[in-house]
Formats: C-alpha cells, structure tokens, sequence
C-alpha cells in the first residue's frame, strides 16, 4: 500500500518530542521532502518508533538526536543518528535479538523489555530491505535503514 513517509515520520518525531524535551534533547528532523513508498504503514511507524525512541532513550541529557528521510529511484533511506551513549563493538550483532539489552543498560533506570529492535528488524525484513547499525561508545549511535520503494509483486 502506497504510504506517506514524510507524513508518518512527522507523526513519530511529534509523539516523541515531549520524551526529548524533557532530557533536552535536540530531536532534528527536516521534513520538506515529500516521499511516497509501498509499504505495512502500521508496522513500518512502530519500525521506525522503536528506532528513534532508542536514540531518545539512551542519549544523555541535552545531547541531539537527528532524523533523516531520503530517496533514490529505488530505495528509501531512513536514519536516526544520536550523541548517546553508544554499544560497545563486541555486543553491536546482538541488539537485534529479542530480548537482548547491552550489558550497561540492562540494570539502568531506563526500562525496556529488549524486543523493540526484534521487532523493527523482522518488519524491515518482511519489506525486503536492510537495517546496519553504526556506534561508537560513548560518542553514539546512527541506525540505516533502507526499503525498496515498491515491494516485489508476488506471483501465482
Ligand atoms: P524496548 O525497546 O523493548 O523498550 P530496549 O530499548 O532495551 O527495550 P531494544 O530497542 O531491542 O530494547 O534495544 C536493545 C538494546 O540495544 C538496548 O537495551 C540497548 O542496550 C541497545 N541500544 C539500542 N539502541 C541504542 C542506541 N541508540 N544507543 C545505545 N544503545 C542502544
Ligand atoms: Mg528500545
């Protein structure tokens, strides 16, 4: 189904800047490019939910997280960078375990069950594109995703 990006990640960034304001957390997101894709709006927005309410949550206070939209001919590209706390290089395969939360973060006050990311994996699979994961500890963190801009077409 024909699906307004820019629209449902206006709505992401708009329910998830109160948690930002109060960390005083930047959240960045430029909006002036329109882009249409084929895809499950309703899995694709708790996706992407997952995503930036992660950079939300484990960047300290007064830091900044930006959210990006783009497309070519044949792919769109989502990403969320932020200035957190980062993922230490030996644990960055398994955060998309369900389940899984890093060491650090499995005792902090920030709760968290350690599906979301499963969860956003599996739908960004189901889409046919590909997510990667660059971090550095205690510098931060940029997620890519990337999703066809139609899906295949299923035969018989
Ligand atoms: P839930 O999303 O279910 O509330 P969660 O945030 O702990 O819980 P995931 O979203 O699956 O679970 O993330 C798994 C783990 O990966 C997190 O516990 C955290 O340790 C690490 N992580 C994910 N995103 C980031 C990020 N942007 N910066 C630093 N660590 C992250
Ligand atoms: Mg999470």
């Amino acid at each position: 189904k024909e699906t307004n990006l820019t629209q449902m990640m206006t709505d992401i960034i708009k329910r998830l800047q109160p948690m930002a304001d109060a960390k005083y957390i930047s959240l960045q997101w430029d909006a002036s490019k329109e882009i249409h894709a084929e895809a499950d709006e309703m899995k694709l927005s708790l996706a992407i939910s997952n995503l930036v309410d992660n950079a939300v949550k484990y960047t300290p206070e007064e830091g900044t997280v930006k959210v990006s939209l783009d497309a070519d001919h044949q792919n769109v590209f989502i990403s969320v960078a932020d200035t957190g706390i980062g993922i230490p290089e030996d644990e960055v395969n398994r955060i998309f375990e369900r389940f899984y939360r890093v060491d650090k973060t499995r005792d902090r006050e920030t709760g968290g069950t350690g599906l979301g990311l499963s969860i956003t994996h599996s739908t960004i699979m189901m889409h046919k594109g590909s997510i990667k994961v660059n971090s550095k500890e205690e510098e931060g963190t940029t997620i890519l995703v990337r999703i066809p801009l139609k899906q295949p077409t299923t035969h018989g």
